[in-house]
C-alpha cells in the first residue's frame, strides 16, 4: 500500500471509518516530524503488529514553554515522507496548527488532560512547566481521531511514556501502549530531532551525556547500588560544556526517587550542551 498524507480530521476520520468496518488494527506513531531512525524503529513496531499504520506528525505549540524552540523546531515533511514510508507506515496525519486548535486565542481558553503535580514536578516536568500537560492534551486529541488499538511511544522520553501509560490506565482509553528502546548512533548519543542544532564540536560535549550514564551502569553492574555514588561517577564523565538540568533515579513502575537499586530503575538526565536542551536515560534492570 502506497503512503497517503492526511491534513483534516475529518478526512482520516472517514479513512479509519472505512478500516474499521473491515475489521483491520490500527497502530498509531505520535510525532513531531523530523524523523529520524529512533522514530523509524517505532514505525517498524507499529507496522508490525496492526494491519495500518498511522504516523502523526505535529509539532504541538502547547507543549512548548515560552522562549522554547517551538517556530525554530525543524520541519521537514517531505524527507519525513521517505522514512515513514521506508517503515512501512501507511497514513501520515499532519494537520495544521488551526486544524488541530481551531481559532484558538490562547492556550488557557483550551480544554486541557494534565497529569498529577507530584509525577510532573520532577525531571522534565520541572523545568518545563505545563509541557506535559500539553503532551496529553495533544495524545488524547490524537487518540479520539484516530482511534487506534495499539500506540507506539518511545523509552527515549521516559517521563512521557510513563505519564502516558498512567493517563491511558486513569481515563480507560481502550489502546495498548506499546513502549518502544531507546535508539542511539554508533557513539552512543541518543537519536534526537534537536541533534541538528548541534555543531560538531557540541556534539563532542553532548557525547558526554550517554558516556555518563554508560559509566553508571557499569558500576551499578560492579555491585553498587548507592545512587550517591553512582551519581557521583556520571558528574565525573560529563563533559565542562555540559550545563546539567537534572539527573535522576527512579524507579520504572513508580517514578519515586531511588536512593538504593533494589527496584528497576531509570537513571535519566536532561543537560543544555551550547543552549540544546538533550535528555537521555538508561534502565537499571534488577
Ligand atoms: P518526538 O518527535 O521527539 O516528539 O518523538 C516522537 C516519538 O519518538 C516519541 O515517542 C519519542 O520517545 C520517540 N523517539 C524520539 N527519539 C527516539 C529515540 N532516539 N529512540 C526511540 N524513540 C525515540
Amino acid at each position: 500500500m502506497s503512503l497517503v498524507v492526511v491534513n483534516e480530521i475529518k478526512k482520516i476520520r472517514e479513512i479509519i471509518r472505512e478500516y474499521k468496518k473491515q475489521g483491520k488494527s490500527i497502530a498509531l506513531v505520535p510525532t513531531m516530524g523530523c524523523l529520524h531512525n529512533g522514530h523509524k524503529s517505532l514505525m517498524e513496531k507499529a507496522h508490525s503488529i496492526a494491519d495500518i499504520t498511522v504516523a502523526s506528525v505535529f509539532v504541538n505549540p502547547i507543549q512548548f514553554c515560552p522562549g522554547e524552540d517551538y517556530d525554530k523546531y525543524p520541519r521537514t515533511l517531505e524527507a519525513d515522507k521517505i522514512v515513514a514510508q521506508e517503515a512501512g507506515v501507511d497514513i501520515i496525519f499532519a494537520p495544521s496548527v488551526n486544524e488541530m486548535y481551531p481559532n484558538l486565542q490562547k492556550f488557557s481558553d483550551l480544554t486541557m488532560v494534565a497529569p498529577p503535580y507530584e509525577l510532573t514536578d520532577i525531571m522534565c516536568g520541572k523545568s518545563r512547566v505545563g509541557h506535559f500537560d500539553g503532551v496529553e492534551t495533544v495524545v488524547t486529541k490524537l487518540f479520539n481521531i484516530v482511534q487506534p488499538d495499539f500506540a507506539c511511544f518511545g523509552m527515549k522520553d521516559i517521563q512521557q511514556l510513563f505519564l502516558i501509560k498512567k493517563m491511558v490506565r486513569d481515563l480507560n482509553f481502550p489502546i495498548e501502549i506499546i513502549p518502544c528502546p531507546l535508539v542511539r548512533e554508533e557513539s552512543g548519543l541518543a537519536l534526537s530531532s534537536r541533534n541538528k542544532y548541534l555543531s560538531d564540536e557540541q556534539k563532542k560535549s553532548a557525547l558526554s551525556l550517554s558516556k555518563a550514564l554508560f559509566s553508571i551502569r557499569d558500576l551499578y553492574k560492579a555491585g553498587v547500588k548507592e545512587t550517591k555514588k553512582l551519581f557521583d561517577t556520571g558528574l565525573t564523565n560529563l563533559d565542562k560544556n555540559v550545563e546539567l538540568e537534572y539527573l535522576e533515579f527512579v524507579g520504572y513502575n513508580t517514578f519515586k526517587p531511588v536512593e538504593n537499586i533494589t527496584e528497576t530503575t531509570i537513571c535519566a538526565l536532561a543537560a543544555r550542551v551550547g543552549g540544546v536542551r538533550l535528555i537521555d536515560n538508561i534502565v537499571l534492570e534488577v
